[in-house]
C-alpha cells in the first residue's frame, strides 16, 4: 500500500520514533497571560510534565535501550534544567518547539523568526549544538503558517515534523530549497484519547489505557506490514501518568518481539532519508510549497449564491 516504501538500516520492516512534546506550564502562561498565577491546578497538572513524567519515562525507555526525541520550547528548557540535564545524560534528542507554546499564525513573520531564532540559541547553550529538528506548538490545531517551512529552510533545520501529508518521510520543496518532513501519525497523539481540560476548552471522552493502546497498536501493525513508520505524538503529563505509562510497556515488548524494526531518533531518521537520497537509494516524494498563495477568489463568489 505504500508505493515507495524507503529501505531503513539492515533490512528493517519499519521505524519507530518516541517522540515528546514538553510543553509543562508554557500552555498555561500563553493561555492565561494575564491569569496564569491563578490557574493553581492547571499549572500543576503541566508541571508534573517535568517533575515526575520526565524522570520516569527516561527509565523506562532507558530498560530497552529505545532513544527518545523531546520536542521542547526555550521556556521550559529555561525553567526545568534538571529535565533538560537528564535527556542529554541519557543521550536523548533535544528538538525545537518554539519558545513559549504559541501560535505561529498569530505572528509576524519576522516575530515567527525572532522566536524560532531564539529557540535555536537557548538548545544550543543547553545541549551544545543547533537543533536538527521542529516541530510547531499547536502541532493538532494548525501551528504551521504559511512561512513555518520557508523559515525552517532559512534556518538551516534537517526537517521539521508538523504535517499530516503522508505515511513516511517526504521532501517540502519551495524556491528556497528543499526540507525532509517526517509526519505525524495522526491516530498516534494522545491528546486524544486521554486529556479533557476545561482551562485547555479541550473536551474529549477519556479512554482507558488498553483501548487507546490498540490503536497504536493498530497503526503499527499497519507500518511494519506496508514498510511504514510509526511515530507518536505524545505528551509526558499525559501519557506520563501513572497507568497510561504502564501500558506502554507491553507495547514496547510487543515492537521489539516482532522484530526488523528500527528504533531511532527522529534527527537519526532525517539523516538516514537524507542519506539514501544523496546516494539515489531512493527517491522521495516531493510535495511543493505553498499550497495555496491565497483563498481560492472564487470561492468568494460561490459562497454568496
Ligand atoms: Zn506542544
Amino acid at each position: 500500500m505504500i508505493k515507495n516504501p524507503i529501505p531503513w538500516p539492515n533490512g528493517a520492516r519499519c521505524a519507530v520514533a518516541f517522540t515528546w512534546d514538553v510543553d509543562a506550564d508554557a500552555t498555561v502562561h500563553v493561555n492565561y497571560p494575564d491569569s496564569a498565577d491563578n490557574h493553581v491546578a492547571t499549572l500543576s497538572l503541566m508541571r508534573y510534565d517535568p517533575e515526575i513524567a520526565i524522570p520516569r519515562i527516561i527509565d523506562l525507555f532507558g530498560r530497552y535501550t529505545i532513544p527518545l526525541t523531546f520536542f521542547v520550547p526555550g521556556w521550559t528548557i529555561e525553567n526545568y534544567p534538571a529535565a533538560i540535564e537528564l535527556m542529554l545524560k541519557n543521550s536523548h534528542e533535544i528538538a525545537h518547539h518554539g519558545y513559549l507554546h504559541h501560535d505561529n499564525n498569530r505572528m509576524s513573520r519576522q516575530q515567527e523568526l525572532d522566536i524560532l531564532c531564539r529557540g535555536i540559541e537557548i538548545i544550543k547553550e543547553a545541549t551544545g549544538r543547533k537543533p536538527l529538528g521542529y516541530r510547531t506548538p499547536n502541532v493538532a490545531s494548525n501551528g504551521v503558517s504559511r512561512n513555518t517551512i520557508d523559515l525552517l529552510m532559512q534556518e538551516g533545520f534537517e526537517y521539521d515534523s508538523s504535517l499530516f501529508g503522508d505515511d513516511i518521510p517526504y521532501v517540502l520543496s519551495n524556491e528556497r530549497g528543499k526540507i525532509i518532513e517526517i509526519p505525524c501519525l495522526h491516530g498516534v497523539d494522545d491528546w486524544k484519547y486521554y486529556m479533557s481540560w476545561q482551562d485547555f476548552d479541550y473536551r474529549m471522552q477519556v479512554l482507558a489505557p488498553v483501548r487507546a493502546i490498540e490503536i497504536f497498536k493498530a497503526e503499527f501493525d499497519a507500518a511494519w506490514e506496508y514498510g511504514g513508520m510509526w511515530m507518536c505524538v505524545w505528551h509526558p503529563p499525559v501519557s506520563g501518568r501513572l497507568a497510561r505509562c504502564a501500558a506502554l510497556e507491553p507495547l514496547i515488548r510487543y515492537m521489539q518481539d516482532k522484530g526488523d524494526v528500527w528504533f531511532a531518533s527522529m534527527g537519526d531518521i532525517a539523516a538516514h532519508v537524507n542519506s539514501v537520497i544523496q546516494s539515489g537509494h531512493w527517491k522521495p516524494r516531493i510535495d511543493k510549497l505553498p499550497y495555496c498563495v491565497s483563498p481560492i477568489p472564487a470561492l468568494k463568489d460561490y459562497m454568496n449564491l
